[in-house]
């Protein structure tokens, strides 16, 4: 009966291994495969701790030792491969190594509960090492839950130990332990510290998955750039959280791309695409985003950014265009590009904002391409409009004239 319920612990982690190597298999996450070694080879430990228990010591217990060690060692390596893409591979070897050599010559030595001591102490070192992976990682609220849950998981494994030797030297000596209660509590807790540790594991692997899908769906494959769905989701947060901070907008649109896919092709196009889309995406900072809105249109939103440095940052975004050196197969590819500046009014919508910034561009376009217009040159294309319009009104209508000319005289000055 007693084996039937200590059955369940290995049982449990081998459910676990397999949740890890699921995905592993569906992502490619070469952490969850480590960590789902550690715990189908903590299942296989445990198997085995409970069939020697019941045939009686033997060198076997060697093996186990083994076993649990490079659980230990897996569990670390599993760790520092999320945090940090490598582990320490080779120091986690040479004390594995060492743990294992000092076992072992206590097993023979015959020092019962020395090697016992020595099997938990050498796995709570290893598994302290996993700590380290930590370090600059927590942040978030599940790294700082999963730093905890080991860092607990690392003191019972220390605190085993300690309790054993406690057993054996300490007041109660005399006593005889109870090495089945002893073996029996020490599953239970291995198994209840690692059951929540894997929990909070495949929560945090679950997670990365959505916030992959979700980064996905927001970005655009070709330029690497927010699309129009991710620059949406990122500029309603962006705003709320720069307050007064003036808010500027730039879009821009690769002149005569047609032009481009019909001479070069659309693979060379799409070259093109990324490639201004890499300029844009240099751009992009603290309350900064670029986007590709589709096609061949690019946009950039700020804030902090005056409607004067906006501007700068289009004249140097639209030289660097022009000076991108392009060639595909040998031929030279010219690629330029017109962009529209505009400054968000108080209150005013973000669509409103690019609606006037495209206002703009149309004038860039208008007046002969790869040029930078914001909304200051274009209200005063629009006022030299007027007056040309109020000018030719002049000889029919009076009432006219006196406004014609005054504006007449605003805009010479
Ligand atoms: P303008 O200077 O007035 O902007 O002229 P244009 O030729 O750049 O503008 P137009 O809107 O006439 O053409 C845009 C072209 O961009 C048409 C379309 O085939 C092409 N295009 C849109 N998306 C992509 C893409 O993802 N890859 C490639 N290669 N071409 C694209
Ligand atoms: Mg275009
Ligand atoms: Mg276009």
């Amino acid at each position: 009966m007693e084996v039937d319920f200590q059955i369940l612990s290995p049982l449990i982690f081998t459910i676990f291994a397999v949740g890890f190597f699921s995905i592993n298999a569906m992502r490619g996450s070469r952490a969850a495969l480590v960590m789902g070694v550690s715990y189908l080879v903590c299942a296989a430990s445990l198997l085995s701790d409970i069939i020697l228990f019941h045939t009686g010591p033997s060198p076997a217990r060697i093996g186990v030792t083994a076993l649990y060690a490079i659980t230990a060692i897996m569990f670390s390596g599993g760790l520092w491969t999320y945090y940090r893409k490598e582990a320490p591979w080779r120091l986690l070897a040479i004390m594995g190594t060492v743990h294992m050599a000092v076992y072992t010559w206590l097993f023979f030595a015959d020092q019962f509960w020395l090697r016992t001591f020595s099997a938990n102490f050498g796995c709570a070192i290893m598994l302290s090492v996993g700590l380290v992976a930590f370090k600059g990682h927590v942040s978030r609220t599940l790294d700082r839950i999963l730093f905890a849950l080991h860092a607990v998981n690392c003191l019972l494994c220390i605190g085993r130990p300690i309790y054993y030797a406690y057993h054996i030297l300490g007041p109660s000596a005399d006593t005889p332990f109870n090495e089945e209660l002893y073996m029996v509590s020490l599953h239970f807790l291995i198994a209840l510290g690692a059951v929540i540790m894997a929990m909070a594991l495949l929560i945090r692997l679950g997670k990365d998955l959505v916030d992959e899908l979700e980064n996905h769906s927001l970005t655009d494959p070709l330029t690497g750039l927010l699309n129009r769905r991710g620059f949406e989701a990122r500029v309603g947060p962006m705003l709320a959280r720069a307050k007064e901070a003036p808010v500027c907008a730039i879009i821009g649109d690769i002149d005569h791309f047609k032009a481009v896919n019909d001479t070069f092709g659309h693979v060379t196009g799409d070259e093109v695409i990324a490639r201004v889309g890499r300029l844009f995406g240099q751009l992009g900072g603290h309350h900064r985003y670029s986007a590709r809105f589709g096609g061949e249109e690019f946009v950039f939103i700020g804030a902090g950014i005056t409607l004067t440095e906006a501007v700068e940052l289009a004249e140097t975004l639209r030289k660097r265009i022009a000076e991108l050196n392009l060639e595909f197969g040998g031929r030279k590819v010219v690629c330029t590009a017109s962009f529209g500046v505009a400054q968000l009014l108080p209150g005013e919508s973000t669509a409103n904002l690019l609606a006037r910034a495209d206002a703009s561009l149309y004038h860039s376009k208008e007046s002969g391409r790869n040029k930078v217009y914001s909304e200051t040159d274009t209200s005063v294309a629009w006022l030299r409009e007027a007056h040309q319009i109020m000018a030719s009104q002049d000889s029919r209508s009076r009432q006219a004239q006196p406004f014609a000319q005054t504006l007449h005289t605003l805009l010479a000055r």
